[in-house]
C-alpha cells in the first residue's frame, strides 16, 4: 500500500515538473537562436541612403536630437495606461476609387484620399496622406526600426498629418504635425493577398518616377488586426528633410507575406542610378533621453522577450504575429499536463477500489486513506 502511495506522489511530481523543464528548454533554445549575430543589409542600396551619413550637410534637421528610426529596447519602455488602441476610420476604399501608386525613387508610395483618418489613440485626430515600404535585400532584412536590436524583413508607414494644420506641408514642420503609423513585415509560409494588391503592380513601376493607378481595397488590411499594442515616441521622417514633427506608433503585432512576395518587393523597383531599389532603411539613431512608451506592459511577455542587441534575423518567426503565442503555448501545455495527473490519480483510485474490494472487507475500501497512513506509521 505504501509503495502505491509514494508511486502515486513520484508520478505527480514528474508530471508538475514537467511544465518548469519545458519552459526552461524553451527558453534554452531561444536563447541559442538569439545568440547569432544580427545580419546587416549588406546588398546594393540606393543611391541617397548609400549617402545616408551626410544627409545632415544639406539638411540640418537631420542631426537633431529626435531623429529616428530608433532601437526599442523592450525593457527600457514604459507603460502608459493612457494610450488607448489606434483607431482608423475611412481606411476600406471601394475598388472603383482608384489610387496612385508609384516608384518614387526611394520607395513604393500609395498616395491615400484625405477620408482615411486615424480617430483613436492619439490626442488629436490625423488624416492620411500616403503610405510606402523600407526593405532590405537578398542579404538582409531591412525594417527601419529595431525591437532589442533584431531588424525585422521590412517595414510599412502609413503618413499622416494632425487636422489642426490645413495641409501636410504646414504640418510636416510642427511638433505634433504628423503622426506614423509603422509594421514589421516577416516572412511567413502564405501569400498575403493584401499586400497583393501594390505587388500586382509592381512590374508596372520599375524606374524610377513611374506610376500606376491601382483599385482601392481595405487599407487597413495592410496593419495588424491587434491596433492595441503598440510603442510610442516622438521622433522624425526618415528621410530628408528629416523634419521632426513625427508622433510615432510602432506595432508590436507583425505582419506576414510570402519569401515570393518579399523577394518581388526587394527585386521590382530600381531607383534613378538604374541599380536595383533595395536596402531603403535609414540606420538607427540615438534615443538622445527619449522615452519609448508602450500600450502595454512588455515584461508580461517575456518569453518573447530578446536581449538588446543579440536578436537574430536568422529566425525572424522568433517574432511572429504577436507575443503572445508562447503564453499561450504554455498555457495548452500546463492544462494538458494538469489533465493527465487529474486522470493517472483517478486511476489509481479506481485500481485501488477495485483492488480492496476483492481483497478486503466492504468497509475496509471506503477507507483507502486511513489505511495507508496506518501502514505508514506502522
Ligand atoms: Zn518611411
Amino acid at each position: 500500500m505504501s509503495r502505491s502511495v509514494l508511486r502515486v506522489c513520484l508520478l505527480l511530481l514528474v508530471a508538475l515538473g514537467r511544465p518548469g523543464a519545458a519552459s526552461e528548454s524553451d527558453q534554452d533554445q531561444g536563447e541559442e537562436e538569439r545568440t547569432h549575430p544580427p545580419r546587416k543589409g549588406l546588398g546594393h542600396t540606393h543611391w541617397s541612403y548609400e549617402d545616408r551619413n551626410r544627409w545632415s550637410e544639406d539638411y540640418q534637421d537631420c542631426r537633431g536630437t529626435m531623429q529616428s528610426p530608433i532601437n526599442i529596447n523592450m525593457a527600457s519602455t514604459i507603460f502608459s495606461p493612457h494610450l488607448r488602441a489606434i483607431q482608423l476610420s475611412g481606411y476600406s476604399l471601394p475598388a472603383n476609387e482608384r489610387l496612385k501608386l508609384r516608384n518614387n525613387g526611394h520607395t513604393v508610395f500609395l498616395e491615400l484620399p484625405q477620408s482615411l483618418a486615424i480617430t483613436g489613440g492619439y490626442a488629436q485626430q490625423y488624416r492620411a496622406v500616403q503610405l510606402h515600404l523600407h526593405w532590405g535585400a537578398t542579404t538582409g532584412p531591412g525594417s527601419e526600426h529595431t525591437i532589442n536590436g533584431h531588424r525585422f524583413a521590412a517595414e510599412i508607414h502609413v503618413v499622416h498629418y494632425n487636422t489642426k494644420y490645413d495641409s501636410f506641408k504646414e504640418a510636416m514642420v510642427q511638433p505634433d504635425g504628423l503622426a506614423v503609423l509603422a509594421a514589421f513585415l516577416e516572412m511567413g509560409p502564405r501569400d498575403n493577398p493584401y499586400y497583393q494588391e501594390l505587388l500586382d503592380h509592381m512590374q508596372q513601376i520599375q524606374r524610377d518616377g513611374e506610376e500606376v493607378w491601382v483599385p482601392g481595397f481595405n487599407i487597413a488590411s495592410l496593419l495588424p488586426v491587434n491596433l492595441k499594442y503598440y510603442y510610442r515616441y516622438n521622433g522624425s521622417l526618415t528621410t530628408p528633410p528629416c523634419y521632426q514633427a513625427v508622433r510615432w506608433t510602432v506595432f508590436n503585432q507583425t505582419m506576414m507575406i510570402s519569401r515570393d512576395q518579399m523577394l518581388k518587393l526587394i527585386t521590382s523597383l530600381r531607383n534613378d542610378d538604374g541599380k536595383p531599389l533595395q536596402s531603403n532603411y535609414r540606420q538607427i539613431q540615438s534615443l538622445h533621453g527619449r522615452r519609448v512608451l508602450a500600450s502595454f506592459q512588455p515584461t508580461f511577455f517575456a518569453p518573447k522577450q530578446l536581449p538588446a542587441g543579440t536578436a537574430s534575423s536568422a529566425a525572424p518567426e522568433e517574432h511572429s504575429s504577436s507575443s503572445f503565442q508562447a503564453g499561450d503555448v504554455l498555457a495548452v501545455l500546463f492544462g494538458v499536463l494538469f489533465a493527465i495527473t487529474a486522470l493517472a490519480f483517478l486511476l489509481y483510485i479506481h485500481k485501488q477500489r477495485n483492488q480492496n474490494a476483492r481483497l478486503d472487507s466492504p468497509i475496509k475500501s471506503k477507507v483507502i486513506y486511513t489505511a495507508a497512513t496506518t501502514e505508514n506509521t506502522a
